[in-house]
């Protein structure tokens, strides 16, 4: 694991309630102690508990996100649509763009792309999710596809530091099971390789996500190309959230 900040972003997908929020206070606990002043932690709740999130944690180091959002960045006549303006307004601070259970719904890359605009245009920060399926994975598509992820979704986009890559592969995802670290090693090194040819840079901070949780996150957080993990259903349990972020600090 990286020495920079570590990053824990918790996705909550189409979970919650007030109670969870209140739940979520031995999480704020810990993000306020010493041991722990490297680590950001950020809620990605549904629309629905974003303000209220962000008034709960408003003298914390944890920061609010939404999970995804409309790519017209003006207001306008899209019944049920939340965009970046509106986000913002909530005091939230960060979006997830691009995750697999939205690309699969339709989402190409192309619309990420206006998405990624639209966040950066609000100044929020961006957590840009790319990842090859299984099939991607066993007909040997992965580095084709991650390349075609990020050049396509980051196409045009200035504001780079105010974006980290999530490697999701999406046969990970909810599955239990992890990528091997050699794997992962690789796929990270390809995922930066691309970027810093596509934008001349290589300071881009690179998540893990799919399947984290406390058995398997010491192993994961071995690697040092991580600079943190997107946890999903593990983050919904505040207990085994705070073993997951304990385990990669000790
Ligand atoms: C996710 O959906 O972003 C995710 C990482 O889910 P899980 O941790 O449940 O695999």
């Amino acid at each position: 694991m990286t020495n920079n900040n570590i990053y824990f972003i918790a996705n909550w997908k189409m979970h919650g309630n007030i109670a969870d929020i209140n739940k979520s206070k031995s999480v704020v606990r810990l993000s306020n102690l010493k041991k722990f002043k490297k680590t950001k932690i950020i809620y990605c709740p549904p629309y629905t508990l974003l303000k209220t999130f962000c008034e709960k944690v408003k003298n914390s180091n944890i920061s609010i996100g939404a999970q995804n959002c409309h790519s017209h960045s003006e207001y306008g006549a899209f019944t049920g649509s939340i965009n970046a303006k509106l986000i913002k307004s909530s005091g939230a601070k960060f979006v997830i763009l691009g995750h697999s259970e939205n690309r699969k719904n339709g989402e190409n890359d192309l619309i990420i792309n206006k998405k990624i605009h639209s966040v950066l245009k609000e100044n929020l920060n961006v957590i840009f999710c790319i990842g090859e399926t299984l099939t991607e994975k066993k007909n040997k598509k992965t580095y084709s596809v991650l390349k075609k992820q990020i050049t396509k979704g980051l196409k045009g986009i200035k504001k780079i530091n105010n974006v980290m890559i999530a490697y999701e592969p999406v046969w990970s995802i909810g599955t239990g099971i992890i990528p091997n670290n050699l794997e992962l090693l690789k796929n990270l090194s390809n995922i930066k390789k691309i970027f810093k040819k596509f934008k001349k840079s290589s300071s881009i901070k690179i998540l893990y996500g799919g399947s984290v949780n406390p058995k398997n996150v010491r192993e994961l957080a071995q690697i040092k190309a991580i600079n943190g993990f997107l946890v999903g259903g593990s983050s919904l349990n505040s207990k085994k959230f705070i073993d997951i972020i304990k385990k990669t600090i000790n």
